[in-house]
């Protein structure tokens, strides 16, 4: 990796069709979505003709969201210089019922990934899809995949069935820390419960929009359940959750974690001090007025140089042309962002780099 690679921690490898995972299901799994006429498991949180989903340029000829490595070579890695970029898939694992059926499905992801993109492409690595229906099979995926150290990072859904910090869980940090894999959080919804706090909402803007409501509450379990007391080495990657909201989260959580603490003693340490040390953040969407000094003055109140990762989210559409760093962070912390902080915080790709 030369000195002045750039790191995308958020793009997107979106699975064309049905058809294209068949080959990777096993025998007994491919026959029963056939006999179903099972046709897709598409994330419902990113419907595919949803203007957020895809970009009008980074469309396919049918309006389809770019869904070939072609297409994410030309429109992102080449375009950007982009050296190593992260692909997270969100195809819809999370929304079957069936613990047995959501691990077939995460196996057939995951080996999909590889053969059809990692294999593919040397800039590109992998964040491995669990079945977090169920705890076992998550840690066991987990470790059927990370030999392959293309692999960096696990993925899990920022609303899922239950807060992320409850102790069945833990066993999945467990894995991950052992095997240097963050825990990469990422905006969409297993639709267990409903998207606000409130209930259903009617709109689309309104679920995408509440997926901040869900990373805060999932900040909140981890914290204050001790999951970052437990596993003082893990890192937790949120993914295109916004960034902006966080001081005032933080401010909020930390100053009546000082009036209760006592509930939960394994805290034994400031919230804000736990987050900047444990919890990055990618930088698209980037929550803010469109007034560079506005976004100087949001990301001063992170208080760490540390905490941001570069992302393009591609193909969602967060920005428009090439303004791939909102206007605004200062030019000293670029660096920082594009590079260092996600070599700091995924240890495979240090690794990587320095060999
Ligand atoms: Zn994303």
């Amino acid at each position: 990796m030369s000195i002045c690679s750039t790191i995308d921690c958020d793009v997107h490898a979106n699975v064309p069709g049905m058809q294209a995972l068949l080959p990777y299901l096993d025998e007994q799994w491919r026959d029963s979505v056939i006999d179903r006429g099972l046709n897709s498991l598409e994330s419902i949180s990113y419907p595919p003709n949803a203007p957020l989903t895809a970009r009008a340029d980074w469309r396919g000829k049918a309006g389809e969201p770019a869904n070939t490595l072609d297409m994410l070579r030309t429109q992102a890695l080449d375009r950007w210089n982009i050296d190593v970029a992260i692909c997270n898939c969100l195809y819809g694992v999370q929304l079957l019922f069936s613990e047995d059926m959501a691990a077939a499905f995460a196996k057939a992801v995951n080996d999909w990934l590889v053969a059809e993109w990692l294999d593919r492409d040397p800039r590109l690595r992998g964040s491995i899809v669990v079945p977090m229906q169920n705890t076992d099979y998550a840690v066991a995926e987990i470790e059927r995949c990370a030999p392959d150290r293309r692999f960096v990072q696990v993925l899990v859904l920022a609303m899922g069935e239950a807060p992320l910090g409850r102790r069945a869980y833990w066993p999945i940090f467990a894995a991950a820390e052992r095997h240097d894999l963050p825990i990469g959080v990422h905006a969409g919804s297993g639709f267990r419960h409903a998207v606000t706090s409130l209930g259903w909402p009617s709109w689309y803007v309104e679920d995408y929009c509440a997926n901040a409501q869900g990373f805060q509450a999932q900040l909140a379990s981890l914290v204050c359940e001790g999951v970052f007391a437990k596993y003082p080495k893990l890192k937790v990657v949120l993914l295109e959750s916004g960034v902006t909201w966080l001081p005032a989260f933080l401010w909020r959580l930390t100053k009546f974690w000082r009036g209760v603490r006592a509930e939960v003693p394994w805290v034994d340490r400031p919230p804000w001090e736990i987050v900047r040390e444990q919890v990055r953040l990618t930088i698209q969407p980037f929550d803010a007025p469109n007034e560079p000094g506005a976004v100087a003055r949001l990301v001063d109140q992170l208080q760490s140089d540390d905490m941001l990762l570069f992302a393009s989210d591609f193909p969602h559409w967060q920005f428009d042309g090439d303004d791939i760093m909102p206007a605004g962070i200062p030019q000293k912390l670029h660096g920082r962002i594009k590079r260092d902080n996600a070599l700091a915080t995924y240890p495979r790709l240090s690794a990587t780099a320095a060999s």
